[in-house]
């Protein structure tokens, strides 16, 4: 095993662990850490205090609170360490910098095909890391980690990416260990769906315990977060929501499977189906009552509705978050998926189940590439 949290230098005390749970949503009070954790007042006062002192959290403006003393709120000191990132995917490589506050300090990118070889491409990214982190001055001992997200499903114990579709190049490629051995630092390599999932987690204020989070490009990717943890099932690769059937006698799919929903609903396959090429004039040409193109957005909100429908009656979902390529004016695809799962679902006639877009903005979205490095050096991890 090449890739562990144990690697990473990590707030290993369990109540200072707790307190940067509630300071990573946003800055909060110590009165409002003690009532919300449970931790006595004087318990948060003498460790936050030394947390200033060690120069890990800062003292930042005041509250809004509506009378009284208005109490000093506490925040992070973003630049007391950083994490990098590696994105690999089908069409662009990436490579980040962020803070210990998700921001992105520093970003390069390539198109991933001016590659032959997976080596070629890690090698780049490596260096690329180096570069930017000499050129935002940041020295190797502020660098916590490297995380690398991938397409799934990926092998997170091992660090080997598996058998992502259209993705061949990477199949069984050990990439946390090339890079550790590069660059001499701690690697963590997890799928991009559940990297999404720990990073909407973490950094929305309004969030669920037991939430799905789906991607669809040109593949489909999901994870799924119960009781506020990533599950992972028998061997780490759960949430194939992609490779569920919506149709029994469907389209066959390489998984030996027929009817899975990444052959209906997959950028790819729409686009092979309906014969587009562009998704976003497609959704444009909806908006203005153009009939064929309401009948696509028609057809994937079925697809998607029967499938998270399953997934929320499997897992008693409260929430399912959509990102990917269906982002772009996604109020009338949303209300469709909307209208269908409310009427389908078991679990939606106990408790309401929302359905929304990521609101996550694009620049946190992408920093969730060190969402698991981040994870690791809070001691948050979500499994
Ligand atoms: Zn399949």
């Amino acid at each position: 095993m090449t890739s562990q949290a144990g690697n990473v230098n990590t707030i290993k005390n369990g109540n200072r662990s707790l307190i940067f749970r509630y300071i990573r949503k946003a800055p909060i009070s110590r009165a409002e850490i003690s009532k919300q954790s449970g931790m006595s007042k004087s318990a948060v006062t003498m460790i936050t205090n030394a947390l200033i002192e060690e120069g890990q959290l800062c003292e930042i403006g005041q509250s809004d609170s509506a009378c009284g003393r208005k109490p000093i709120l506490l925040d992070i000191v973003a630049d007391y360490r950083y994490a990098g990132g590696i994105a690999l995917h089908r069409k662009q490589t990436g490579v980040y910098i962020t803070d210990l506050k998700s921001n992105i300090v520093a970003f390069c990118s390539i198109r991933t095909e001016r590659f032959d070889t997976p080596i070629q491409v890690l090698d780049w990214a490596c260096n690329m890391l180096l570069k930017l982190a000499e050129e935002k001055q940041i020295p190797r001992e502020k660098l916590i980690g490297v995380g690398i997200s991938a397409p799934g499903p990926v092998d997170y114990k091992e660090g080997v990416i598996l058998t992502p579709p259209n993705f061949e190049m990477f199949h069984h490629i050990p990439v946390a260990e090339y890079v550790e051995k590069k660059l001499g630092l701690p690697v963590m390599v997890d799928n991009n769906a559940v990297l999404l999932a720990m990073q909407e987690y973490i950094l929305l204020t309004k969030q669920s315990l037991n939430a799905m989070v789906i991607i669809v490009s040109d593949g489909i990717g999901s994870a799924i977060i119960t009781r506020g943890k990533v599950y992972r099932g028998h061997s780490g690769y759960a949430g194939e929501i992609g490779h569920t059937s919506i149709d029994l006698e469907g389209i066959p799919c390489e998984c030996g499977n027929q009817g899975c929903l990444e052959q209906y609903v997959s950028m790819k396959a729409l686009k092979a189906r309906f014969e587009f090429d562009s998704y976003e004039r497609l959704v444009d040409n909806a908006y203005i009552g153009d009939r064929t193109s309401l009948e696509v957005i028609d057809f994937i909100a079925k697809c998607l509705s029967a499938a998270m429908v399953n997934a929320i009656n499997f897992f008693d979902l409260d929430r399912v978050i959509l990102c990917g390529d269906f982002a772009y004016r996604n109020e009338l695809l949303l209300q469709k998926i909307r209208q269908r799962v409310g009427g389908m679902s078991i679990i939606g006639r106990v408790h309401e189940v929302e359905v929304a877009f990521s609101t996550l903005p694009p620049e946190k979205s992408n920093a969730s590439v060190t969402a698991a490095i981040l994870g690791a050096y809070f001691n948050h991890m979500l499994d």
